[in-house]
């Protein structure tokens, strides 16, 4: 790699329905790359709710993925962007 690694963390929302309940992975990451932020905003008489959760320091993340594994759902998913692997290839075949 030439030191421009990109890291995607994908989160599934259909399997982590409540975020705020769990908060395994936002208590775990060393990095605290995770915040939560609610889908459906707070009004008058009305709480927030809807939560959900984004890697607003994606750029902190170290790819340990300790959040993958201690996820009880299986909700996320960290991994190399696809340009950063395309990238890594063309520098070893240019080696070769
Ligand atoms: S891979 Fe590690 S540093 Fe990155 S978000 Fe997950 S726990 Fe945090
Ligand atoms: S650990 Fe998994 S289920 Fe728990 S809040 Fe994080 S993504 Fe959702």
């Amino acid at each position: 790699m030439n030191g421009d690694i990109m890291i995607r963390i994908e989160w599934d929302e259909n399997s982590c329905t409540d975020p705020q309940a769990c908060y395994k992975c936002l208590g775990a990451c060393p990095e605290q790359v995770f915040l939560t932020y609610p889908r459906n905003k707070r009004g008058p008489g009305k709480a927030a709710g809807n939560w959900a959760i984004m890697p607003v320091f994606l750029n902190l993340c170290t790819e340990c993925r300790i959040c993958e594994e201690i996820c009880p759902e299986d909700a996320l998913t960290v991994s190399v962007s696809e340009e950063s692997v395309a990238k890594e290839k063309t520098t070893i075949s240019d080696r070769t």
